[in-house]
């Protein structure tokens, strides 16, 4: 068996080196999880022809519409994904929803093997009264509206209220708040050439003219005499062609430690950039024009559970605790007696709380400037241990007005700690409510069980269960939670399965599949014309160059029938 990072054994490698008659393999969905799981098998299997098949026209999941614009660095894996997708033994077909357009026995017919990687397209919905009113939206869709998710593109949120409460203490939780309160040159665009520090896009004026990004290049030549590194591409500071941005990702030459650290240090220089606004973002227009008119200048996220249980990460907090021009309020009472609990908890864990105390008990500039009766143009906290219970209607009864929420204590301790309502509730005033307590997966064929309690298709090692021949990787085969590191190990583990049962005889290859040429006749008979890798990269020619006129990396097209025009369809 593999390992996570995709070691192949040596009989396994053998086989796999002996020649076969090629196997075809399908995957659905062309998130992180679809395209590392086509990466693995297309590296391990000298032989196998891999399809992908996506239901919108334009590919990469969350890595496109849910990764935060102001995180450009994370989205680098396109470039990952974009070399898989070239591979002469891989194609893409954009534009064909599996389950409606195409059904999985239909896929099976076609294909040795099936791999379903569709992700979580659903949120989990609160249950309480006055969840539909108006003013209270989804985190998933908040996040599709200002991502260019076509479904989510007419969301048009009411932003003309001053305090928001945001339901989940998650990293989506964060992004939102970040998003909500970050100073607009934060989002929006700088013009300029093509360099790099750090990985980090700059703009030719920033390059040693501004003072302000002096410390970057101080700690860039600093770190690289320091960790004796005479070339490390992550350390580069160069003139690059704008495409070779994102192509930073990099095979690290020194020990992990060092590797480790120099992230690290990347993310701080990108931050710094980003605060400095010197990096773009592609946000769209829309959402950065209703952004530029939100009244929002208050932002409450509120958790269940305690401190110890949330689920965010210390890098997420941390660019929130320094998001300029708005103050954290913490309670330090939130945080009382945690110092003991907090002493054993794993370093995460810890760095975390310890984190958060720090800056319940510090004040810091603006606080002080608070107090002196200076205005602080806006704020967020955390509010610990308060479960919603009721969306509050206004007096008319047309939108939401504010959240009571039951009053929480804990029973255990740790992680698996439980929010057991104390009889006691709170009423919190608020004009815009976002749940942000996690994604769902949907079943997606009457022929794949679905495990609809767990929102997770039944699977061993990404084997589906009951269904030779069937697997899945990424967040619909362990559920919503983890980042896109976890999804690509997940579904390297998928791969490997499905390598070890072509091996084993389990996966019979000797029958002839004829893969796409069936699937074709079958989405041209329901009148489905499918989008080609090289459609798509029309599509982002065309976002680049739309981008290019505002100075930004890409304008997203957000109306699907204007990116099948784009291509001729
Ligand atoms: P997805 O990325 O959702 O991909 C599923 C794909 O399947 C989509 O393209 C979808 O259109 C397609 N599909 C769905 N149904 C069908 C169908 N019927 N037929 C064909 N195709 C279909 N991780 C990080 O490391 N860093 C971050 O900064 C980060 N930010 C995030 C921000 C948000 C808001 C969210 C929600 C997650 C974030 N993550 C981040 C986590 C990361 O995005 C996930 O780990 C990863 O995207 C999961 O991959 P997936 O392929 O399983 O799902
Ligand atoms: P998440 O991490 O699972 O957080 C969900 C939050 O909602 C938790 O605080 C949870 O509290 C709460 N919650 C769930 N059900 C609730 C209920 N009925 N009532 C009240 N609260 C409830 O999910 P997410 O924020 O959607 O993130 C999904 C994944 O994407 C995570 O792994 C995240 O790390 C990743 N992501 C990463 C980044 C990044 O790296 N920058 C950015 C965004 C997302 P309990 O703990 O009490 O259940």
């Amino acid at each position: 068996m593999a390992g996570a990072g995709g070691r192949v054994p040596l009989g396994l490698r053998r086989w796999l080196s002996s020649p076969a008659p090629a196997p075809r393999v399908c995957v659905v969905g062309s998130g992180p999880a679809g395209f590392y799981t086509a990466q693995h098998i297309l590296k391990h299997h000298g032989g196998a022809l891999v399809d992908i098949y996506e239901k919108l026209p334009v590919p990469f999941g969350l890595v496109r519409f849910g990764v935060a614009p102001d995180h450009p660095e994370v989205k680098n894996v396109i470039n990952t994904f974009t070399q898989t997708a070239h591979s002469e033994r891989c194609a893409y077909y954009g534009n064909v929803t599996v389950g409606r357009d195409v059904t999985v026995p239909e896929l099976q017919q076609a294909y040795h093997a099936v791999v379903l990687s569709y992700g979580a397209e659903d949120n989990r919905v609160l249950g309480i009264p006055g969840e539909n009113l108006p003013g209270v939206y989804s985190a998933r869709a908040f996040v599709g509206w200002y991502n260019g998710l076509p479904e989510n593109r007419d969301l048009k949120p009411d932003l003309s209220c001053e305090t928001a409460l945001i339901l989940g203490h998650g990293n989506v939780a964060l992004d939102i708040a970040r998003i909500l309160l970050s100073p607009l040159q934060l989002l929006r665009v700088s013009d300029g050439e093509g360099y790099c520090l750090l990985g980090a896009p700059m703009d030719s004026q920033s390059v040693g003219s501004d003072p302000r990004l002096w410390p970057a290049l101080w700690i860039a030549l600093l770190a690289s005499k320091k960790l004796e590194i005479k070339h490390h591409p992550l350390l580069s500071y160069e003139k690059q062609k704008r495409s070779h941005f994102t192509s930073s990702a990099t095979k690290p030459e020194t020990s992990v430690g060092v590797y480790l650290f120099l992230l690290e240090l990347r993310a701080a220089v990108w931050f710094q950039l980003m605060a400095l606004g010197r990096l773009k973002t592609d946000i769209t227009d829309s959402s950065l024009a209703a952004l530029a008119c939100s009244k929002v200048k208050r932002v409450w996220l509120v958790g269940r559970r305690g401190p110890l249980q949330v689920a965010f990460t210390i890098k997420e907090l941390r660019e929130m605790i320094n998001l300029p021009g708005a103050r954290a309020v913490l309670d330090p009472a939130d945080f009382r007696g945690l110092e003991s609990a907090v002493k054993d908890a794993p370093r995460p864990r810890k760095r975390l709380t310890e984190l958060m105390m720090k800056t319940a008990l510090e004040k810091p500039a603006e606080m002080q400037a608070a107090a002196a009766g200076a205005a602080v143009p806006r704020e967020w906290g955390l509010k610990f241990q308060r479960s919603p219970q009721e969306v509050l209607p206004s007096a008319d009864g047309r939108r939401a007005r504010g959240v009571r929420m039951a009053l929480t204590r804990l029973e255990g301790s740790g992680d698996s700690a439980k929010a057991i309502p104390t009889g006691d509730v709170e009423e919190l005033e608020c004009g815009l409510v976002l749940s942000s307590i996690g994604y769902r997966s949907l079943p997606l064929d009457p022929a794949v069980p679905f495990d609809s309690q767990r929102g997770v298709i039944p699977n061993s090692s990404g084997r589906v269960e009951g269904v030779p021949g069937l697997y899945c990787s990424g967040w619909v085969k362990r559920g919503p939670t983890g980042v896109i590191i976890t999804t690509m190990n997940d579904s390297f583990d998928t791969a490997q399965s499905l390598l070890e049962d072509l091996q084993e005889g389990v996966l019979d290859v000797s029958p002839f599949r004829e893969g796409f040429g069936l699937v074709e006749s079958i989405l041209r008979s329901r009148g489905v014309r499918p989008v080609s890798f090289s459609d798509w990269q029309k599509i982002d020619a065309a976002e680049v160059a739309r981008g290019k006129a505002a100075g930004k990396p890409r304008e997203k097209i957000v109306d699907p029938v204007e990116m099948l025009q784009i291509i001729g369809h």
